[in-house]
């Protein structure tokens, strides 16, 4: 039998109460977390948001209240009415905020009962995700999830307020738009009263804060939903959240100056100090360095170790000598036997054209002298796993060969590539064991050569990174052509702008991507403000005239109406929040998520829906069966 709520009104939070408020009237209301049965006595530990309190109901001080606690059950919602009270010493209980006091219940109240919960919201995440995201209100309620979506509340908060101050203004654009080209499939939503036509739900509002600029708004932002279709990982949803900003007449460095402010504002609000300015390098660099274009700082970057080999040896070993020759170092491992090493091997991405050598027992009987230069060119210990990675001449793919003074190749850039994911994919799985990750003297000194400044918190160390000079095109293998490497209103350099058409591989563009421990948290780019220039850029995109009129006809127009120079910047806002929850996976910090199979397991979507609204939405399915 359930009770009323009357004109009850709670007095204090359940995890707010400390000794000091020993002999205070309170009412509490909450779930029971925990409810132990000791006869006479019942203790239960009321949970709401704010943590946990001890209600105690005596019989003889209650047998009401008593019985009522005989009645109630895990996650039942019940108000408690009593006296805060100190606890004997020896039931004080540390590792509680409230361990020292409890309530002595004069009534207990049962507001609703509660079916058996599939999981205890007072306990760990059970392992079957599945049935976590299923029962999400019940999930949500463990203090973890409670904990980081404060965090993101607070992080969110302590960005917006930084963004205001920096003058910036939030303004919200649609969501029910056109397409915009930001590299996946568009959310498309047809419309029921332009038969046959459909809204496409934003990639991200990047033409819109361009248009913002163009109306004259100076400093936007706006924490932004975004919609891509496209295939789900660890750090991707369908759906999204940005930070997005853009602002006129800016300089790639002011861009920079904004980020870091607002960024080092979000980590302090997570009790982290992030020194600025950031680091930077170049993306042709960071590919030497990392083999990545979002680069982890807390391992050992790549080691150009060529010249450890003779022309002999790369001929025997069939290296490609043409290409680069690097060793990557996973710090801690200790020995590994054959066969844990060939555990790792499908790990390597063969189709990059590259091969790698993981066994320097062979290495150093056939080749000792470049066994030991390899090694000594690493300055690996012998707990480190070293791993030398060429081109293989057996297997080369077909990439360009193009090499402009200065610039990486595709070839040589594959061979890096090739090296990176294998040193990140390695530096993940050994982890836990071998603490891969955890930063040591050498590896802060490491990131130190790139510019970073010491996190203040060793247990947490964060590495942000700029990525500069990106090129502005990639040579697609298939078309034989080259094509724009981001999306398609990022401006060249101003000084490449001549080679636009003569030398498409020597042009960089003047976009920016920031990197944190191996994760790309954002991307940007200075943007191209004359439609000349555009219209030039969607033309090498294989867009006609009359396409880019269908699609960007609005946009074009706007250029012509008076565009400053503007750029601008979008970081996942999801994605900081998970690694400042220390969170392996977005659906941690995201309330309601997608699983990897894109559905919505509690609320059961994806669904059909009635012929009715079909018809009224003039859409027809077309089923196989
Ligand atoms: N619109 C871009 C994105 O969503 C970011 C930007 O260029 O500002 O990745």
């Amino acid at each position: 039998m359930l009770d009323f709520l009357g004109n009850l009104e709670r007095t204090h939070r359940c995890g707010t109460l400390r000794a000091a408020d020993a002999g205070k009237q309170v009412v509490l209301m909450g779930w029971v977390n925990r409810r132990r049965d000791h006869g006479n006595l019942i203790f239960l530990d009321l949970r709401d948001r704010s943590g946990i309190c001890q209600i105690v109901l005596d019989k003889e001080l209650t047998p009401g209240g008593h019985a009522r606690g005989e009645q109630v059950r895990s996650e039942y919602v019940v108000a408690a009415i009593g006296k805060v009270r100190l606890r004997a010493p020896e039931a004080i209980n540390l590792k509680m905020e409230t361990g020292e006091i409890e309530i002595e219940a004069t009534e207990l109240r049962i507001l609703n009962d509660a079916r058996l919960t599939p999981f205890s919201p007072a306990e760990e995440a059970i392992k079957d995700e599945e049935v976590r995201l299923k029962y999400r209100y019940v999930d949500l309620r463990r203090a973890e999830m409670q904990r980081n979506f404060r965090l993101r509340h607070e992080i969110t908060l302590a960005i917006r307020a930084n963004l205001s101050q920096q003058g910036f203004l939030e303004i919200e654009t649609p969501i029910l738009t056109k397409s915009t080209p930001e590299g996946a499939r568009d959310f498309l939503v047809p419309s029921r009263v332009h038969a046959g036509e459909f809204y496409a739900l934003p990639q991200s509002p990047q033409i819109f804060k361009q248009i913002l600029m163009i109306s004259g708004f100076d400093r936007y932002f706006q924490i932004a939903r975004c919609f891509r279709d496209e295939d789900l990982r660890a750090d991707r949803q369908l759906e999204f959240t940005q930070i997005d900003l853009e602002m006129s007449f800016p300089r790639r460095e002011s861009v920079f100056a904004v980020v870091e402010q607002f960024l080092a504002a979000g980590f302090a609000a997570a009790g982290v100090t992030l020194p600025t300015p950031f680091p930077r390098i170049t993306y042709d660099d960071s590919m030497r360095q990392f083999g990545s274009d979002k680069p982890d700082l807390r391992l050992p970057g790549l080691t150009d170790v060529r010249p450890a080999f003779t022309d002999e040896n790369l001929a025997t070993l069939q290296i490609d000598p043409a290409l680069p020759v690097v060793a990557l170092r996973i710090p801690n491992v200790g020995e590994l036997s054959r066969k844990e090493r060939e555990d790792n091997h499908p790990l390597f991405d063969q189709k990059k054209g590259a091969k790698f050598i993981d066994d320097f027992k062979r290495l150093a009987k056939s080749f000792p002298e470049a066994a030991a230069k390899v090694r000594e060119l690493t300055g690996a210990s012998d707990a480190d796993f070293v791993i030398v990675v060429a081109g293989d001449p057996a297997h080369h793919i077909k990439a360009s060969d193009t090499k402009f003074p200065g610039r990486l190749s595709e070839r040589e850039i594959n061979v890096y590539a090739a090296a990176g994911n294998f040193r990140t994919e390695l530096a993940k799985k050994y982890a836990d064991r071998h603490g891969a990750f955890r930063m040591t003297e050498e590896t802060v000194e490491a990131a130190h050569v790139h510019g970073a400044a010491d996190p203040i918190d060793g247990s947490k160390a964060f590495y942000p990174i700029w990525i500069v000079d990106f090129p502005m095109f990639e040579y697609e293998l298939a078309s034989g052509k080259w094509v724009p490497a981001h999306h398609p209103f990022t401006a060249p350099y101003e000084a490449d702008m001549a080679n636009l058409v003569s030398d498409p591989a020597s042009v960089r563009a003047d976009c920016y991507d920031l990197a944190m421990n191996g994760l790309e948290l954002g991307s940007g780019s200075i943007r191209i403000h004359r439609k000349d220039v555009q219209q030039q850029i969607f033309a090498s995109l294989g867009i006609s005239d009359e396409e880019a009129r269908k699609r960007f006809g609005f946009f074009l127009d706007a250029l012509e109406y008076g565009t400053p120079p503007h750029g601008g910047i979008a970081l996942g806002l999801d994605r900081i929040i998970m690694l400042l929850a220390g969170a392996a996976n977005l659906r941690e910090v995201i309330a309601f998520p997608k699983t990897a199979k894109a559905i919505d397991l509690m609320a059961d979507a994806p669904t059909t829906v009635t012929e009715q609204q079909l018809r009224e939405l003039h859409v027809r399915v077309a089923l196989k069966s």
